[in-house]
């Protein structure tokens, strides 16, 4: 059974689609791939590509090889180019190949079992090379060996060439352009193969990032590049969440676990239906803040699992089963994580699976 009034997280698809024009003009003339990994960063995989799907993207990202054979399912016979960034790891080959999955290679190893899942035929393949982030990719002295050894590709179709920025969300920060010189340095070596550079906040930092598929992620879910709200990037996840109760908190009284939070004066609180089972984070106060009834209001104490206090003096409308905005439209992810210390990809990928998911 469902209770109307639990907390329920709506998922804006028309805003999806909007923010990916936005970022589209924001291109030039590359491929958007949206990235859709951990389902979508939270908000659901198979309806969000399915949305970007009509909205004209024909490539997208998943980060494990289980969230590409799902998406390929859902996809049905809509043929889209899946890229897995795991990339071909140790026994997924098969998998792989019967999902028509594209692995993101990003080791000598990886491409040698790529290669040899191939056999007689051919297969497509995409290469990630690290231009400074140290995490995925072969280093520029690996490619030289790659490419004084073509036979480990012989099979292989190079359809794509990737790199990751580590910094991009800080535009004036050296690594940017740092990692573009690699980038450009290292696929002057691969000249038949497309090129994939810019994330979200890659989008943002103009014309020297474009190569000729951008992955966007976060600001395709309401993130801004920088992590902070942006004007041209719409709120797709709104979490909302029921008052339960309200009650008048004398002077020197403390609220919630721990009794961190002292009453200062006679306080309304209302205690509303989510906590951290719910995806809210344990660090938001005592910076965190909900919408209700036309305003922000501060959260009060410790976030418990299911329950949270927020400060409701001066507000008439706070009774049981009023609607709290934990998130959304009023109250931007990135605005809520900033008060947890948190990142908005954090919070978005954290909304639990107990919150009830809508979408519009
Ligand atoms: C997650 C990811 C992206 C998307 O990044 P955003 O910052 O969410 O836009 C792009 N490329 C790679 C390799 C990723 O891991």
């Amino acid at each position: 059974m469902t209770d109307l009034h639990d907390a329920r997280l709506t998922i804006d698809l028309d805003a999806v689609a909007a923010n990916f024009a936005a970022l589209k003009a924001r291109a030039g003339d590359q491929e958007l791939a949206p990235a859709v990994k951990a389902d979508a960063y939270g908000l659901g995989a198979a309806r969000v590509a399915d949305r970007l799907w009509a909205e004209g993207a024909r490539s997208f990202y998943v980060a494990r090889l289980a969230e590409g054979v799902a998406l390929r399912a859902a996809l049905g016979d809509r043929a889209a180019a899946i890229y897995v960034l795991d990339g071909a790891t140790p026994g997924a080959g098969d998998a792989l190949e019967g999902a028509d999955l594209i692995p993101v290679l990003n080791s000598l190893p990886q491409i040698e079992a790529w290669n040899a899942q191939a056999r007689s035929g051919r297969l497509k393949a995409a290469l990630h090379l690290d231009t400074g982030m140290n995490r995925l990719g072969l280093r520029p002295e690996e490619l030289k060996v790659l490419l004084g050894a073509t036979d480990r590709l012989k099979r292989l179709d190079l359809d794509l060439v990737i790199s990751h920025l580590a910094c991009a969300d800080v535009p004036d920060h050296p690594m940017n352009a740092r990692q573009r010189e690699r980038f450009a340095e290292a696929v002057a070596l691969l000249p038949d193969a497309r090129k994939s550079f810019a994330n979200s906040a890659g989008l943002f930092l103009g014309e020297a990032y474009r190569f000729d598929q951008a992955r966007p992620g976060i600001s395709l879910y309401g993130g801004g590049p920088e992590g902070r709200p942006h004007p041209e990037i719409r709120a797709v996840a709104t979490v909302e969440a029921p008052i339960l109760q309200v009650r008048v908190v004398p002077r020197g009284e403390t609220v919630g676990y721990g009794a961190t939070w002292t009453a200062p004066e006679t306080t309304r609180i209302a205690i509303v239906g989510a906590g951290y089972a719910d995806g809210v984070p344990r660090a938001s106060p005592p910076n965190g803040e909900v919408w209700f009834d036309g305003a922000r209001r501060p959260m009060r104490g410790r976030i418990s699992m299911d329950l949270m206090a927020i400060d409701v003096t001066d507000c008439d409308a706070a009774r049981p089963g009023a609607m709290v905005e934990l998130l959304g439209p009023n109250l931007p992810v990135d605005d809520a994580a900033a008060a947890a210390n948190a990142t908005a990809y954090e919070l978005l990928t954290h909304i639990a699976p107990r919150a009830r998911r809508i979408y519009r």
